[in-house]
């Protein structure tokens, strides 16, 4: 008999074990979407030297600006410079980028002067003394972490990696993953489909959600009915990577033989049934080689929950990210909902805007088979184990897993 354990449990039993890759090199341009393997401290003061933050004109505060005319004794453009001595009455020209030069401190932006019929400057309005330049380092100091080991790199960390200098960037390798589909009534979606067949509609899921994720070295092990020998030598290939997930045969009808097979192999079982819904049969094994195996339950709306939920946090901690578990958003229920399964529900969801206000709304579905009412989905929000009923309004965790967070609506 396989006992449930908690969906936090399979997460806890199984992380563990997860092992990282090696480090290799790609530049900037490759470098978005994957994990950074060492820490990116800051190669200098940011802003490297005192910065004019307007154009305008560059003097020496004394608190009089308003009362003197200036003489402008010269001007400095963004990468530029000016050097010399200035007297009180003295200003430079300065645009925005620029260094300001020493006895400068304080700049007054151009919409507060007038340029007089002696070509001198005057101020009209009081300014602060530093007003208008950002100071040396005011943003980062020297030798400061910018971005940490294990972060999932986005293109706003490029702009960061690129401003100190780090063309050629330190990421995990990604660990390889396998993908088999098990059952006898599959065929590809190339394939014409009649009578009692189905199309394997889990792995070409599989292997969208991976690539969506960076992985790249995927290796499709096609379909497998249940027969024994052949679902044997196709985990044996798929014991060869550092992940093997398999769809299918994991439950407790007579032809859910996976399990079985997974230990003629050599796969070590760490559980094999999880108090969620959907999907509560969840295999996960250690292989011999210490690469991970997790066959899921067949039916499509439990692979593209646990794929987010379970399988996702595993293939981010083996590529190095230090968050990997998926983030809840605190949101209310627009309608209330119910939780029969005795363990933790994961509802398929959409967000709603209304008055200003968002609110989870449930999907209507038929069940773990209707993967077609995922189509509409933004995520899924939780119902815990032991909660039977949620009412409107209540606060539920929400996990954006599928979102697009585009409107078509101008008027927001
Ligand atoms: P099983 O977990 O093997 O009992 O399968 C549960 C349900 O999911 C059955 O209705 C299967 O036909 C369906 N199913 C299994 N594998 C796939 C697949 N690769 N693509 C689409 N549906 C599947
Ligand atoms: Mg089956």
């Amino acid at each position: 008999m396989n006992v449930a354990v908690t969906y936090e449990e399979a997460l806890a039993s199984v992380l563990p074990i997860v092992r990282t890759q090696e480090v290799r090199r790609v530049t900037l341009a490759d470098v978005a979407g994957e994990i950074l393997a060492r820490d990116v401290m800051a190669d200098r003061n940011i802003p490297p030297f005192p910065r004019a933050a307007m154009d305008g004109f560059a003097v020496v505060w004394s608190g009089r600006e308003v009362d003197l005319p200036y003489r402008v004794i010269g001007t400095v453009n963004p990468g530029g410079d000016w050097s010399g001595n200035a007297s009180g009455a003295d200003c430079i020209r300065i645009m925005t980028g620029a260094r300001v030069p020493p006895p400068f401190d304080t700049v007054i932006q151009v919409e507060l002067s007038e340029v007089d019929g002696g070509g001198n400057v005057r101020f009209i309005g009081p300014v602060k003394r530093g007003a208008n330049i950002a100071e040396e380092g005011e943003d980062v100091r020297k030798g400061s972490l910018l971005i940490g080991t294990g972060t999932l790199l986005s293109p706003h960390h490029v702009a960061t990696l690129s401003s100190v200098g780090q063309w050629e960037v330190p990421v995990y390798k990604r660990p390889s993953v396998a993908v088999l589909a098990t059952g006898s009534e599959l065929l590809e979606p190339w394939e014409s489909a009649q009578g009692p067949m189905i199309r394997n509609s889990n792995s070409h899921f599989l292997l969208a959600a991976l690539k969506g994720l960076g992985f790249t070295d995927v290796r499709y092990l096609g379909i497998v009915p249940d027969e024994r020998e052949q679902i044997v030598s196709k985990i044996r290939e798929g014991l060869d990577c550092d992940f093997l997930l398999l769809s299918g045969g994991v439950s407790v009808g007579d032809v859910d033989i996976v399990p079985d097979c997974l230990k003629e192999c050599g796969v070590r079982k760490i559980l094999h049934k999880v108090a969620v819904k959907p999907g509560k049969p969840i295999f996960a094994g250690e292989s011999p080689g210490g690469g991970i195996v997790i066959g899921l339950p067949g039916n499509p709306v439990a692979v593209m929950v646990h794929f987010h939920m379970f399988i996702r946090p595993l293939l981010l901690k083996a590529s190095g990210a230090t968050e990997y578990l998926p983030k809840p958003i605190h949101l209310p229920l627009a309608k209330s909902a119910t939780n029969k399964s005795g363990g933790k529900k994961f509802t398929i969801a959409r967000l709603e805007s209304n008055g200003g206000e968002t609110r989870v709304a449930e999907i209507p579905s038929h069940g773990s088979g209707d993967f077609v009412s995922a189509n509409g989905a933004d995520g899924v929000f939780e119902i815990p184990l032991g909660t039977v009923e949620l009412p409107a309004g209540h606060t539920v965790r929400f996990y954006p897993i599928w979102g697009n967070f585009f409107s078509g609506d101008e008027d927001r």
